[in-house]
């Protein structure tokens, strides 16, 4: 296989985590019965420009699950979060009536609909049915595609270039990055303003967020890597900020090449912290198995004493990441009974591979559980504060990631 920026072969395994079905191939009880589709889960690491990447193996619209979409809109902390950015990029850009905003993924209108209501005239793309009819319904014209270059141009030849084009946390699911930056390029107006955010290699390797790893998150991105991205597309970075979501993520502000903007003191200061963490040495990727591994022994390690001892443990979040962790470690229903979520599409299905049920969160009251281990631990304060009733009746709760912590 060869590197999706750089094209030289790749020889430098990062990590790999066996075998798993699709993150998102949540199972009906009759799927039980059948066979599951399994793919070789493993990241590879460039040593020319240090892309951390997806070993090819899926292609992306077999991973494609019809039955699910995720909607931004449930999550309020999100909305709020696309509300601050929208209201910061009016003001910092000064858009107008006069401007023009793209969303390259843009779900269901979580984002653009702050744009419209400030009459900002703006275009979602989102190849997704279902989110993007909701989007429509806010008011929002959705382009139902995938982006890359050749819609960039088609843009850019009906005078559709933009002021601004936001990407949020779909630069790490393209497979083709090259092509999808040079769509942003095509797209963008001269002088335009490009941003995308995306969960941070840095904060992966420090935080050993092995569960963040999946089929369908191609790329694994640091500054760096994606300087050398910008730059082989006619774009330069701008400016950078680092934010909280998912587990640390960056916030990248791109613009032209040829234009005389200049680049603020946070790209350097950025570029020689991932440089002194040796995010462009091998050493950093090579040790980061053993860190996995150590990961999900204490939580199989956890898991069977429990079960040793008679105590009743159930899980909360049947998001990607849990999948990911549960799926590695091997850990099956009679280790862990049942996961909580919320989200009513996913309630009486079942997690992919552990095949572990699915119930609403009501469920943890019935079965009052010593200890609920948060599966997506990006939210465990939140999700601790929503489940306070439980400790009155002495429920702990559990994360696995970084390292096994009980609360
Ligand atoms: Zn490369």
């Amino acid at each position: 296989m060869k590197c999706r920026h750089c094209g030289t072969p790749l020889t430098l395994m990062f990590l790999d985590l066996g075998c798993a079905p699709p993150s998102n191939a949540y199972l009906h009880a009759a799927d039980l019965e059948r066979p599951e589709l399994c793919y070789p889960l493993k990241i590879m690491v460039c040593n020319r420009c240090w892309l951390v990447q997806t070993e090819d193996h899926a292609r992306a619209d077999e991973l494609f699950c019809p039955d699910y979409a995720y909607f931004s809109s449930t999550s309020t902390s999100w909305l709020a979060h696309a509300a601050r950015y929208s209201e910061d990029m009016i003001v910092r850009l000064g858009l107008t009536a006069d401007s023009f905003v793209i969303e390259v993924a843009s779900n269901d209108g979580y984002l653009l609909r702050n744009f419209v209501a400030a009459g900002i005239p703006c275009l979602g793309i989102e190849p997704t049915v279902s989110t993007a009819a909701t989007a429509e319904k806010l008011g929002i014209p959705v382009l139902r595609e995938f982006f890359g270059e050749q819609l960039g141009r088609q843009l850019a030849a009906q005078g559709r270039q933009a002021d601004l084009i936001a990407g949020n946390n779909v630069y790490a699911h393209v497979p083709d990055i090259n092509d999808f930056t040079r769509g942003l390029q095509a797209a963008l107006k001269p002088g335009g303003t490009i941003t995308l955010e995306f969960p941070h290699l840095m904060q992966l390797l420090e935080h050993t967020q092995f569960d963040t790893v999946y089929h369908e998150h191609f790329s694994y991105l640091s500054l760096y890597s994606v300087n050398r991205v910008f730059q082989a597309a006619n774009l330069r970075i701008l400016h950078v900020e680092q934010l909280s979501t998912h587990g640390g993520s960056l916030r990248v502000f791109g613009c032209h090449a040829d234009e005389p903007r200049l680049a603020t003191q946070a790209v350097a200061d950025l570029l020689a912290e991932e440089a002194r963490r040796g995010l462009q040495a091998i050493a950093v990727y090579q040790e980061f198995q053993e860190r996995a591994n150590r990961v999900k022994d204490d939580l199989l390690g956890f898991l069977i004493e429990q079960k040793r001892t008679g105590k009743k443990v159930a899980a909360y979040g049947a998001a990607a990441k849990g999948n990911t962790l549960l799926n590695y470690a091997g850990v099956k229903p009679d280790l862990l009974p049942f996961v909580c979520d919320a989200a009513k599409i996913k309630q009486g299905k079942f997690m992919p591979g552990s095949r572990i049920p699915i119930l609403p969160p009501s469920a943890l009251t019935t079965y009052e559980p010593d200890y609920v281990i948060i599966l997506p631990w990006n939210i465990a304060a939140e999700v601790r504060n929503q489940l306070a009733g439980l400790t009155g009746r002495g429920t702990r709760f559990v994360t696995a990631v970084p390292r096994l912590e009980i609360a």
